[in-house]
Order: structure tokens, then sequence, then C-alpha cells
């Protein structure tokens, strides 16, 4: 039997030009789907339009086609697909799964706080407090999806086994921010679906969406894509890279350089190419070895 036909996507947020982490990411997805004679597609996730800096899509594009990595076919913008995140969105309405939240920030923080005695560091859970109605007068800023209880539990293939109690740990999170945007966890699952995304391989940092991504493909009766999350880049204060913490732009006069650096970031050693597609040849080849089991045996 022939399996599935590989399709991996690179998904950036076009907030800024590609650095050093997010190239680590790019190039793992790439490889990943070089190695597997497979499809690599460019998704622009455009939906955060207060984050969105302009025409870095472009420059990321640019970087990216400068660095030998040539995605397949057309690129995807998320802002053009909003009917298809109210077309999941009512579905999961229809279904009863998703309720009005009138809750704001310092009111979710202010009750963590009275039945915790602390606030939790980080994302704060939802305690669930319009779960069952909007309190009298108020009306409904987010729309919140109803978790359902359980532990969800993947195979990642880079980090192994992760569970998360979604319910527990996270609540019930957003679909619809109070501005009215749709949530990064909504259009993510329904884009990955649409475009038949059978291997998500990103960055860590997303490690701790992954649960709530499967919860909502679950009820919305999608496939669940194969994951492998890379290691995060981090600067000498151990932060995650980012323009916050002062990345820097990719130095695209060495792009050799450049890709042994986010090839080091891997794990691997460097590679003795001379040129971009020599690099590129060895890298999928090296991934290959390392991370397709079936790798150089015959499939018949
Ligand atoms: N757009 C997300 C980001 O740049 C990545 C989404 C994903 O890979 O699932 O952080």
């Amino acid at each position: 039997s022939t399996p599935a036909s590989y399709i991996g996507r690179f998904a950036p947020s076009p907030t800024g030009a590609l650095h050093a982490g997010s190239l680590v990411a790019a190039m793992a997805s790439l490889l990943d789907a070089r190695a597997r004679q497979g499809t690599w597609l460019l998704r622009i996730e455009d939906l955060d339009t207060p984050r969105v800096v302009p025409d870095s899509d472009r420059q990321i594009m640019a970087q990216l086609t400068a660095l030998g990595m040539h995605w397949d076919g057309d690129v995807v913008y998320q802002s053009t697909r909003d009917a298809a995140y109210q077309a999941a969105f009512d579905q999961l309405i229809a279904a009863g799964h998703i309720y009005g939240c009138a809750c704001t920030r310092k009111e979710i923080a202010d009750s963590l706080m009275s039945s915790r005695g602390a606030l939790p560091v980080g994302e704060l859970p939802y305690p669930g407090t319009c779960r069952h109605g909007l309190p009298a007068g108020r009306s409904a800023r987010a729309w919140r999806l109803r978790v359902p209880d359980g532990v969800h539990c993947f195979n990642d293939r880079w980090v192994g086994e992760q569970c998360q109690d979604v319910a527990r740990e996270v609540g019930d999170f957003v679909l619809r921010r109070a501005d009215g945007l749709w949530a990064y966890q909504l259009a993510v699952v329904v884009d990955d679906a649409w475009q038949g995304i059978t291997d998500i391989v990103r960055g860590a940092d997303l490690l701790g969406s992954t649960a709530r991504q499967r919860v909502l493909q679950e009820l919305l009766g999608l496939p669940l894509p194969q994951m492998m999350h890379v290691p995060v880049v981090t600067n000498e204060l151990g932060q995650k890279l980012s323009k916050q913490t002062g990345a820097t732009a990719l130095d695209l006069d060495n792009p050799l350089r450049t890709l042994q650096n986010a090839w080091s970031a891997l794990g691997f050693s460097p590679l003795p190419a001379q040129n971009l597609p020599d690099f590129w040849t060895s890298a999928t080849r090296q991934w290959a070895q390392r991370f397709v089991p079936a790798h150089g045996q015959s499939a018949l």
C-alpha cells in the first residue's frame, strides 16, 4: 500500500521579517516535507490585524527565496478565509459547544486570585464564569469553546508523548475575540484541514496549543495531523527569540552561514556544503535518515 501523501506547511504570522528562531521552524518543516517527497505549503497567518506589519509577508517570502526555500502552490492568506472560520464557528454553535462570555481579563484574574490566593504565571485558565449563562445585565464580549472534560494525549515526533487536561489547565478558550477577530486556535485547525495538512512541524513554543487544537479537530470532525515540535532558539538570557527580545534580521549576505546556524540549532553538525542546492540536498538526506523511519527501505 502507498502511504498517504505528505502535505506540510510553514505558517508564519506577518508580524515582521523572519529571524533566526522562525527560520529554524521553517527549515524543519521544509526538510520534513522534502524528506517524505511531500508538498510544502506557505500560509500567511495575518488574522491578528493589530499585530500585522505591512509588507512583512513580502519580506518573509523574499527571505525564504533567498535561502533556497521554495514553497509549493499558491500562498494562502488567512485574511481571505473569513467564511470558512464562520462556517466552523456556526457548526460548533449548532452543536452547543460555544457560549458567549462577558468577562474582562481583569475579572478573570480577580476571580482566580480569590479562588487560588495567587495569580498563576503565564496564561490564565478561564474559570468558567459564563459557562452556565451570562450574568444579569451583561452581554457577550468574546465567544468560548465549552471544553469537554478529559486528558488529551498525542505523540510528538520530537518530544514524545504529551498530555494535557485542557478543561482544567486551560479552561474554555476563546474562539472569537472581544475585538471580533477569530482566534488563532480556530483558524489554524480550519486551515490545516482545508489544506489537507498531514504533518505539522513547528516551534516548541506552540506545544502548549496542540491539545486545544486537537479538542477542536475532534469536535469539528477533522483529521488529526502528526505533530513535531522543534526546539525554540533562545538568546543569551534564555528568552525565545522574537522582535521583542531583540532578535536581529537574518543575514542574507551569507545565506549558507545563516542556514548552517539554523541547522545546528536543530542539533546537527555543520554540513560540508559549498552552495545552497548542496546544503538542501545533504540536509534533506540527513533529516530523512534521522526522522523518516522507512528511509532507505523499499516501499514494496
Ligand atoms: N502563525 C503561528 C506563529 O507564527 C504559527 C502557527 C502554526 O505553526 O501552527 O507563531
